[in-house]
């Protein structure tokens, strides 16, 4: 079954039921989206979930009715007679470029400007589900009149839509910015602005524990730790090309002792000028230059989304510069380093993307191959599958994406390492060679977990908030059952802590149950549990989060036990 076409004739379906139900209904268009499809209408009432089964309902009773899809064609005066008093439809038909078909399809007495395909009938669509509406403007413009947009999917069977329904149910149950708040990890306010993000202490705590592993791992790999400045004058996003080609995503330069100066959106111009402070040669390459750089970039208001899209972000940026010789084996590092990095998180299903030398490129051709190659060349002698992606490079360079798929089957990008032939030239860097003479490096800019608002959110969207040990901001808790046990509960918490565990205690005074219930909502790995018995015996009671009770253990043996799950 062609799926696009019927789930667009789904939408067909949709919009003659709507059109049924309610008054004064203008209609806009109705595309196929991932799984399903929408249908954006302007209408005088607003619709709303309550609404959605009286729609599917009409919807089944257009489906059995078995009308057939009619295609006609039309002249545009034709065409504009029959869509008279219709305006955004009048709008979409004078997109239509003089001389393409004008079509229109017919099912029952509904009748819409489309191109097409549609299934034969109405009755072929097998299995729909109304999911939500929401307000989008015409055309995707600000400026614009919202319409209200009616999603919809449609599959081959009732059961791929239960499938569905439970994955959606899943995934909303796991959703970052709910358990942002639930965790009290991060927030965001529109008091100061869309898209910057708070990070609350546990949230930030996490934050640190990435950072610091970061670091570790980077210093073992060979890079050297950079900071930059938040912002930069004209002059260098003019020298960087940045104000020519990327202008709409920063923000507005402040004046400051007349000179104009802009937020950054990235942190390579910054490392081209520490490149450009000495001469230098090649027996100092690779040089590999890494920061945690906080950029700003202009989003759509209508794009951002809690912590995967936002406007200000700390990057995990670097820069290699290497010479022709080294490249192969810079890349198959990097990769390598990335790949450890994933997994070390927890990803573990992990596939790549080599895209290539599109149509408009800068660069020889020479390095544009020498470059793939490498990356080719990495991706195989790692085994890794990957797809290619012919053209799909950015024209300064080809590049390679890792995505991972989540514990719920969702793919998500997350590294990039991407070649550069485009700035080493606009500030014409270079390094002496073994030959006396200056040669102009390879540049690779890369990132391994992309950004650490957007990782920070897939990582609680992965772990449903329940992070692994090393990960968690409160790893252990020790709940005392009276309060005659609370100096012992204290002691055995000064101990882990001394141990360098993230420990509490709940001083609380309420019941055992009460506080074992409370410290799971906040998915705290270990539970100890002291009571008279605890405290005579000096040992705890252990729970997991994950397998409930694990019995008593001496407190020593514990720390041996947490001490393992420590590691990366
Ligand atoms: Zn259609
Ligand atoms: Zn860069």
């Amino acid at each position: 079954m062609d799926l696009e076409a019927m789930r667009h004739s789904a939408a067909h379906v949709m919009a003659a039921a709507v059109v049924r139900l309610f008054e004064n209904v203008q209609l806009d268009i109705g595309p196929v989206t991932k799984d399903g499809f929408y249908y954006d209408f302007d209408l005088p009432a607003r619709i709303s979930p309550e609404d959605f089964p009286r729609i599917e309902a009409e919807m089944g009773r257009i489906i059995k009715a078995d009308y057939p899809f009619e295609k006609t064609q039309m002249s545009r005066a034709e065409a504009a007679e029959v869509l008279k008093g219709r305006k955004y439809k009048l709008e979409r038909l004078a997109d239509i470029p003089e001389g393409e078909p004008i079509t229109f399809y017919k099912c029952g007495d509904f009748i819409d400007l489309c191109r097409g395909p549609h299934l034969a009938r109405t009755d072929e669509i097998p299995a729909f589900k109304i999911l939500s509406v929401a307000g989008s403007y015409y055309r995707g413009i600000e400026t614009n009149p919202m319409l209200q947009r009616i999603y919809g999917i449609a599959a081959q069977s009732h059961k791929e839509i239960a499938d569905y329904l439970a994955r959606l149910e899943e995934a909303r149950k796991r959703d970052h910015r709910k358990l942002g708040r639930e965790l009290d990890l991060f927030s965001s306010h529109d008091e100061i602005g869309a898209g910057l993000i708070l990070w609350h202490a546990k949230g930030a705590l996490i934050r640190s524990i990435i950072e610091d592993y970061w670091r570790r791992e980077h210093l073992k790999e060979g890079y050297e730790l950079l900071y930059t400045p938040h912002l930069g004058r004209s002059l260098l996003w003019t020298n960087s090309g940045h104000l020519d080609f990327y202008r709409e995503s920063m923000y507005a330069p402040m004046k400051i002792d007349d000179q104009e100066y802009f937020i950054k959106p990235m942190n390579c111009p910054f490392h081209i000028m520490v490149y450009k402070t000495n001469l230098r040669s090649y027996r100092e390459l690779p040089l590999r230059w890494a920061e945690l750089g906080t950029v700003y970039r202009y989003e759509k208001a209508g794009v951002l989304h809690g912590l995967l899209r936002v406007r200000g972000f700390t990057q995990d940026d670097a820069h290699i510069f290497c010479t022709a010789a080294q490249m192969e084996e810079e890349i198959r590092k990097t990769l390598r380093f990335a790949m450890k990095i994933l997994r070390s998180f927890g990803f573990a299903d992990i596939s790549a993307y080599l895209s290539t030398k599109p149509a408009k490129a800068i660069g020889s051709d020479e390095n544009w191959t020498a470059a793939i190659n490498s990356l080719r060349n990495a991706l195989q002698n790692e085994k890794i599958n990957f797809a290619v992606e012919e053209g799909g490079g950015a024209f300064y360079g080809p590049k390679v994406d890792l995505k991972i798929h989540d514990v719920i089957g969702r793919e998500w990008q997350m590294s990039t390492i991407q070649f550069d032939f485009n700035l080493p030239e606009r500030f014409d860097i270079s390094y002496i060679g073994e030959d006396g003479q200056p040669h102009r490096p390879y540049m690779v800019h890369r990132a391994l977990l992309g950004s650490l608002e957007r990782f920070f959110g897939i990582l609680i969207e992965h772990y449903g908030g329940a992070f692994p040990f090393w990960l968690a901001p409160e790893q252990v808790r020790v709940l005392s059952i009276t309060d005659k046990e609370l100096e012992y509960a204290k002691k055995v918490a000064e101990t882990l802590r001394g141990e360098n565990f993230r420990v509490t205690v709940d001083a609380s005074s309420g019941k055992i149950g009460a506080k074992i219930r409370n410290a799971q909502m906040k998915k705290i790995p270990y539970m100890l549990i002291v009571g008279a018995k605890e405290q005579t015996a000096r040992s705890v009671s252990v729970r997991s989060r994950f397998e409930g009770d694990k019995g008593a253990l001496p407190l020593a043996e514990l720390i041996g036990k947490l001490e393992e799950e420590s590691k990366v």
